[in-house]
């Protein structure tokens, strides 16, 4: 609930809603593997124009359960923390925590502060990420949009469940640790991720959807392609560039999904974009040709 993140049933229809797992609302539910994770927040990433990066991760997050791992697993039933954001909803069967991610917006990021942030990360408290940020809010005239991806990776342990009828219980708990234990390799364990996804009325401080994604910089598998297709095939032609981009888009980046909006600089660069990132292939091509 807090921060706008929404926690409760509302029937909504985003083009990532097929990607979760199990939905609750089309910005909370969770997914089964890794994979799956980093393919929804790709898909919103894209259908809303925004972009995040990793702002704190937990130790054991996304790794593989290990019960010979430094921490001691602490089976757990429900979650106890009601407030918690995404929150474990109750369904019978014994988890164990494995650790929260939270990504933050990367469009409210003032570039103007970067040599700051530069400073503080060497200071001796740069683990504390979000200390850092704090004091740079203060420091500086950053302007830090507050929208967040809150994850929380949890491991079910499926060989156990309480039936529908039964009250929330405990009783599973001792055996559970004691298979955990001796008995690993009996255990059928589930990944889950469970997310929670920004609103886009919580973006403060930045321009939001077609607006914002004008100001996207290229993706870096375009840039990448013009490159090749320059060094490689020596195409001259910004138009001829960009009916291959087209193509590139279609067969490469999305061969499975629709193309994004054509405002989303980030998929469809300008022509002066296109011929911006050739005439630096160009250049390039010369000087080499010079060196021989
Ligand atoms: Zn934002």
């Amino acid at each position: 609930m807090e921060d706008g993140n929404i926690g409760d049933e509302a029937s909504s229809d985003e083009p990532w809603d097929y990607l979760f797992d199990v939905k609750y609302t089309s910005y909370a539910g969770y997914v089964t593997s890794s994979l799956k994770l980093a393919e929804l927040l790709e898909k919103y990433e894209y259908s809303t124009s925004t972009r995040f990066r990793c702002l704190k991760s937990g130790k054991h997050f996304g790794k593989k359960f290990e019960k010979s791992g430094a921490c001691d697993p602490k089976v757990r039933i429900w979650d106890t923390q009601n407030n918690a954001d995404p929150y474990i909803r109750y369904d019978g069967t014994p988890f164990i925590i494995m650790g929260k991610k939270v990504l933050e917006c990367h469009q409210g990021f003032d570039r103007d502060s970067k040599t700051n942030q530069k400073k503080q990360t060497k200071s001796p408290a740069s683990d504390h990420t979000f200390k850092r940020k704090r004091r740079l809010v203060q420091s500086t005239k950053k302007k830090d949009c507050p929208a967040r991806i809150k994850i929380r990776h949890v491991v079910k342990i499926l060989n156990y469940k309480v039936s529908d009828k039964d009250k929330p219980s405990r009783k599973f708990v001792p055996q559970v640790k004691k298979d955990l234990h001796d008995n690993t390799a009996e255990l059928v364990f589930q990944h889950r991720f469970y997310v929670s996804l920004p609103l886009e009325e919580v973006h403060r401080n930045h321009m939001k959807g077609a607006a914002s994604s004008i100001m996207q910089p290229m993706d870096s598998r375009i840039s990448n392609y013009i490159k090749k297709v320059v060094t490689e095939h020596g195409v001259t032609s910004t138009l001829k560039m960009k009916l291959l981009i087209e193509v590139f888009l279609k067969q490469s980046i999305f061969p499975d999904s629709p193309l994004p909006p054509k405002h989303n600089k980030r998929f469809w660069p300008s022509l002066k974009d296109i011929y911006n990132h050739m005439a630096v292939q160009f250049l390039k091509l010369r000087d080499s040709s010079f060196d021989q």
